[in-house]
């Protein structure tokens, strides 16, 4: 039965597809597809209907199975044209097969290069941070060691003498308060000595203060030498020192200061050859402070320089 709908008689067929498998002529409705299927009539039927487009499916068997073809046609009455698109499902389902394959494949490909790039982005900042913390670690342990050495300069100078190295009248005054306490509080004697090179002025006029400040220094050096380890040694300020004795009463402090006195008088002192100190004891009594201790060593010192210098004199 050949079926001629009106308008069509002349109509152009543009078929496509995804398999070119369109042949025939509208015109003889032999237009079938390649598996000799012919669906014009159905085509026909919905145009009769008034209707210019439709989806037309059908099934057909080969060797590899049942598959399901669609056809989607439009009809241009005024162009006098059919147009007829074409489908097989197996294809689609290749088509987005082989997509989600190229999908994966790029997603896989992507993945590699976002795990390179994260990783080597990790390398980096890591490398970097190490670096960084590397320096400022230097940086750090150089500040530290600066402001530790300086420490330790400032340390020895509030403590130190810069010439002899012995305890300077700061220290003197600190460890004198904390003799004194201790002597006060377990009740053991403590004595003090005081001392003054003689004629210092002269060595100083004849040789050169740089001589002088040498001979100042090898004093200091002796009496270091002859004193005890419990024994403070310091310069009380220009050619006047102080030795704080702990649990030492004032017999043995004069034996103490006489043995200095003689060990000064003894020695030879390279450049200027001799020299003497006078010496001043004195120990604590219940009712002194600080003050009044210093003071009467200082008195003591003064009846030495008195009564003929290089001497020892208690008070
Ligand atoms: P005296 O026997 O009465 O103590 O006589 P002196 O000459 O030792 O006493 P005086 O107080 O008249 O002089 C002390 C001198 O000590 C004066 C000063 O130039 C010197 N002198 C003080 N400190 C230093 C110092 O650090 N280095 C040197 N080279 N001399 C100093
Ligand atoms: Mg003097
Ligand atoms: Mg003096």
């Amino acid at each position: 039965m050949v079926l001629r709908p009106v308008g069509i008689k002349k109509a152009k067929i543009l078929a496509n597809s995804n398999r070119p498998y369109m042949k025939g002529s509208v015109v003889d409705s032999k237009f079938t597809d390649i598996n000799g299927h012919s669906y014009m009539n159905e085509i026909f039927d919905f145009l009769h209907k008034g209707k210019k487009e439709g989806t037309i499916s059908y099934d057909y068997e080969d060797n590899a199975g049942v598959h399901k073809e669609i056809i989607f046609f439009i009809f241009y009455k005024k162009l006098e044209l059919l147009v007829i698109y074409g489908f097989n499902l197996d294809n689609v389902e290749f088509i987005v097969k082989e997509a989600e394959k190229r999908y994966k494949a790029a997603f896989r490909k992507y993945r590699v290069d976002a795990l390179f790039l994260s990783i080597s982005i990790i390398l980096v900042v890591g490398v970097l941070f190490l670096f960084i913390a590397r320096r400022v670690n230097l940086m750090f342990f150089k500040y530290k060691k600066e402001v530790e050495e300086k420490e330790e300069k400032l340390e020895k100078l509030a403590m130190y003498d810069s010439l002899t190295g012995i305890y300077n009248r700061n220290k003197f005054n600190e460890i004198l308060k904390y003799e004194m306490n201790m002597s006060k509080r377990y009740k053991t004697p403590l004595s003090l000595i005081m001392f003054d090179l003689d004629h210092f002025k002269k060595v100083n006029d004849r040789y050169g203060h740089d001589t002088g400040d040498k001979v100042l220094k090898m004093i200091a050096k002796t009496v270091l030498n002859n004193i005890r380890l419990t024994d403070t040694f310091a310069r009380w300020g220009g050619e006047e020192f102080f030795l704080i004795l702990p649990k030492t009463d004032i017999e043995k402090a004069k034996n103490i200061a006489e043995g200095l006195r003689s060990k000064i008088e003894n020695a030879n002192f390279k450049e200027i050859g001799k020299i003497t100190c006078s010496f001043g004891v004195v120990s604590l009594k219940e009712d002194d402070d600080e003050k009044e201790l210093i003071k009467r060593a200082d008195e003591a010192m003064y009846l030495a320089k008195k009564n003929g210098r290089n001497r020892v004199e208690v008070l």
